[in-house]
């Protein structure tokens, strides 16, 4: 077997190195010059570490080039601005989705829409498998922006305080490079805008929608204010955790606080099952697998006197393994029943699945994530490239990886102008808008290296 067939064809090499002439050299060649080895150049010329494939170098060198264009900078911070400017909260992105398609639009890319209420999906390609997908979230949330600048929300008590506007941006600026060398792709990118990412629903009801049919593989991104401007920071396998809310209500027999033998009381109930739950992590989970139960909800009683009918407690669990995650909502619902029962009471539980349904643990395919470390460490550089811990956060995200594999990632987006960046949901989140050319060419960068390969280990990386 052939490792390197170009190295016995200098002028093929001579035709790998020209970026312009790389179109051709793909339309001519069909598929025979695509190879299955990764070779790793150490060329640090423009200060950038290249370690890709060689087949990716001069594509991966046109997208920095297609990203970083004066135009195309100016038009990647108007667009985001003019998002900030109109948050939408989930399923009312009207506005936004509006924005997509005439974006769309002028590129002149095919689009379906609406998916659940106001999602948008996108096309670029050959049309044919294979697909692959990559992920923006569109919704704000009910926040007053409490940041004084120019393009501060124009709509009280709303604001794009999760960084979602700069998510849609940075996809619709991938969509615009990867049209101008749709030529070269050898398959179909599949650009899903989504609503609702913050209710939990927005990605479940698009797949309802039909949205990875066919599609192989997903990658999706997240700006984090942790990290500096261009930083990537992800991990393979537990990268955020799964997450769940409950409430349970606990009925017993109201009646006289003075006579308790008449009553039934659930006060009692309720407090002994808040300090059971608090027993599943500390005794029955392995101290190396975390998981978190917290009650942050206790509803009941009206007077000092009286023994309420019933109470109501509520709180979250959160895991990273899909076994554990799905065995501490077992135990959540036995130990508040068990408890109840104990103290002559009855418990009727609900999980929310339908308006807040269980978020999936979001674990990152080895394969994927491979790959994605190589794209990115050609885009932003070896040392821009870190490995993330994982938190204990959620996505919705995670409902894409629970059909098909995907990798997600953190994108360095501190604010250095701001003297204490603020985390998301925070009134007072800023960005820094230089991270958005840089998740755009990442966006795109994956894409084409997916579709040019979608079976390489990745493994020489
Ligand atoms: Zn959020
Ligand atoms: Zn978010």
């Amino acid at each position: 077997m052939e490792l390197y067939p170009y190295l016995s064809y200098p002028p093929i090499l001579l035709l790998l190195l020209l970026p312009a002439l790389w179109p051709l050299l793909l339309l001519a060649s069909g598929t025979s010059i695509l190879l299955d080895q990764t070779e790793t150049s150490n060329s640090s010329e423009n200060g950038i570490f290249w370690s890709s494939t060689s087949e990716e170098l001069p594509v991966n060198e046109e997208i920095l080039r297609l990203a970083n264009l004066p135009d195309a900078v100016k038009w990647i911070k108007d667009i985001r601005r003019e998002i900030h400017e109109y948050p939408e909260l989930a399923y009312e992105e009207f506005r936004t989705s509006s924005l997509i398609r005439r974006e769309l639009d002028k590129m002149d890319v095919p689009y379906r829409w609406p998916l659940a209420g106001t999602g948008v999906v996108a096309f670029i390609g050959s049309g044919s498998p294979p697909f692959v997908a990559l992920r923006a979230d569109m919704d704000a949330l009910p926040i007053q922006e409490l940041v004084e600048w120019e393009h501060k929300s124009k709509v009280a008590g709303k604001m794009h305080a999760c960084g979602h506007d700069a998510h849609v941006t940075m996809l619709l600026a991938a969509a615009r490079i990867l049209q101008q060398i749709r030529s070269s792709l050898q398959g179909t990118v599949v650009l899903i805008f989504q609503p609702a990412e913050e209710l939990g629903t927005g990605a479940r009801n698009m797949i309802k929608e039909g949205v990875l049919d066919n599609v192989e593989a997903i990658f999706g991104i997240h700006l984090a204010f942790h990290y500096p401007t261009g930083v990537v920071a992800s991990k393979p396998g537990d990268f955020l955790a799964g997450c769940g809310h409950f409430r349970a209500k606990i009925s017993g027999k109201g009646g006289h606080a003075a006579i308790p033998q008449s009553s039934i009381d659930p006060v009692l109930a309720a407090s002994s099952a808040v300090i059971s739950l608090q027993q599943l992590v500390s005794r029955e989970a392995d101290p190396l697998d975390s998981q978190v139960v917290s009650v942050s909800i206790i509803n009941g009683g009206s007077a000092y006197n009286i023994i309420p009918d019933s109470v109501t407690i509520g709180g979250t669990f959160r895991a990273f393994r899909k076994k554990s995650f799905y065995a501490l909502r077992q135990r959540v619902e036995e130990v508040i029943t068990g408890q109840a029962a104990v103290h002559r009471c009855t418990a009727e539980l609900d999980f929310f699945d339908e308006e807040r349904p269980m978020i999936p643990p979001t674990v990152n395919d080895e394969r994927i994530y491979e790959r994605v470390r190589r794209v990115s460490v050609s885009i932003v550089g070896e040392k821009n490239s870190r490995r993330a811990q994982p938190v204990m956060g959620s996505e919705d995200y995670a409902f894409y990886m629970d059909r098909i594999p995907g990798t997600f990632i953190f994108l360095g987006s501190k604010n250095e102008k701001v003297e204490k960046p603020q985390p998301p949901h925070s009134p007072y989140f800023t960005i820094d808008e230089d991270a958005l050319p840089v998740g755009a060419a990442i966006h795109a960068a994956f894409a084409y290296s997916y579709l040019m390969n979608p079976t390489a280990t990745d493994s020489a990386n």
